[in-house]
């Protein structure tokens, strides 16, 4: 039986480990939290921090294939054993993956859509890369930066100041300064590839955002033929260009207007840029656990187990929509524990044909903590219906908090 390593427990490590299961493989997961989601759903889980290079080495010596489910895995500590197992995506991949300034000089390289850029390594720098990036544009560390963390939108010298302070410039690391880019839409694409050269290609997801944070998937997404096929085809060319062995999110804007000084590919009166790629299963795929015959967790199971994986389609007519829930949720219901989630608005809503939790010790603002998918003839329905089931949550008090 072939054992898979996930380096990080969350819940895409979990649902990763769901699929690989399903299929035969067993897992052992790696994270520094004992309380991580994934760990509780496998035999095997290994609990030690990022750097500690004697549990790496005992994690790779039990694998047969190792992947992960989050970007900012330390990739030097993993790099001795690089050559002992298959990492899938490979140490490269992950690495241009991590840090944007080696991601958008591969997309630059590539001659892949982006919007424009520059590197900057002191607030001085910063405000000299404005002459070829001028406002609005927004700042990002290079690293660690997820649901908007680490951005800052800047459309005056004031709006800059407080990241100009903030401590990641200020110790001398770099960031980037890139053209803010006027978004009708934004949309992720996930390609798969395998060693033995099967390649898929997922349709479309439609993309909407709250705060910096995914809201909401539509599946498939509310655009044409056209240019779903030329979104397709830009995220199929980064995968080969990146060489990805595994799963590879591209998420894109969709303009009406050009960005500034921006390479863009135009279709169909937009214009396309791409923001960022992950080389791992994605929060947007989520919905494909419901709206495709194979999901991406399963795509990338087979993959990891070395077995074809074949062609995932939709599996009906309709529209299905994702709709993230936040610790925020459980907050306002006064759920004490992750598990006291009253889901009695169910009743209210058959649209919801999906909810998975993730387990997660601690409800927190802004934390994912679980999903749920309606199913629409209709998009409009069916983001409504998410919307309103989600509201129909929040408004929720759990029993134990009502007075009397
Ligand atoms: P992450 O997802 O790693 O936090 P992103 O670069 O994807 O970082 O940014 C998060 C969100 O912030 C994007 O989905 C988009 O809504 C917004 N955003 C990021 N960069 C830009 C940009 N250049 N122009 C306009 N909006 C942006
Ligand atoms: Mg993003």
């Amino acid at each position: 039986m072939r054992q898979i390593g996930i380096l990080g427990g969350g819940q895409l490590g979990m649902l990763l480990a769901e699929s690989v299961q399903r299929h035969g493989g067993k897992v052992v997961i790696y994270d520094p939290d004992p309380r991580a989601p994934a760990a509780k759903t496998v035999s095997q889980s290994i609990c030690a921090t990022w750097t500690d290079t004697q549990a790496i080495e005992k994690f790779f010596g039990k694998c047969d294939a190792i992947t992960y489910e989050f970007e900012n895995v330390e990739s030097g500590a993993i790099a001795p054993f690089e050559n002992s197992k298959p990492i899938l995506p490979s140490l490269h991949v992950l690495r241009t993956c991590q840090d944007r300034i080696l991601e958008k000089t591969f997309l630059k390289d590539a001659g892949l859509p982006h919007v424009n850029f520059a590197i900057a390594k002191s607030p001085q720098q910063v405000i000299e890369s404005l002459a070829d990036v001028p406002f609005p544009c927004v700042l990002k560390t290079t690293r660690g930066g997820y649901d908007g963390k680490g951005q800052a939108f800047a459309r005056t010298n004031r709006s800059i100041k407080p990241f100009l302070q903030s401590n990641t410039i200020s110790e001398g690391l770099p960031v980037i300064v890139e053209a803010a880019a006027d978004i009708a839409l934004e949309v992720s694409c996930i390609v798969a590839r395998s060693p033995s050269g099967e390649e898929i290609v997922f349709p479309v997801f439609e993309n909407i955002h709250k705060d910096h944070i995914l809201d909401f998937t539509i599946f498939p997404a509310r655009i044409s033929e056209a240019l779903s096929e030329k979104l397709q085809q830009i995220a199929t060319e980064a995968a080969r260009r990146l060489d990805v062995y595994g799963l590879l999110t591209t998420e894109f804007f969709i303009c009406r207007k050009p960005a500034a000084n921006s390479l863009a590919v135009e279709c169909d009166g937009y214009y396309i840029y791409v923001n960022e790629m992950a080389p791992r299963p994605h929060n947007s795929g989520h919905v494909t656990m419901s709206a495709c015959t194979l999901s991406q967790f399963d795509v990338l199971a087979r993959i990891l187990l070395s077995i074809p994986m074949g062609c995932p389609r939709g599996l009906a007519p309709g529209y299905y929509c994702m709709g993230n829930l936040l610790g925020d949720v459980w907050l306002a219901q006064g759920a004490t524990t992750p598990g006291d989630l009253d889901l009695s608005a169910l009743a209210q809503y058959p649209e919801v044909i999906d909810v998975v939790l993730y387990g997660k010790a601690e409800a927190r603002s802004k934390r994912k903590m679980g999903h749920f998918v309606t199913y629409a003839d209709d998009a409009k329905t069916a983001l409504k219906a998410a919307g309103q089931f989600r509201d129909s949550l929040t408004n929720t008090r759990v029993a134990t908090s009502q007075p009397g």
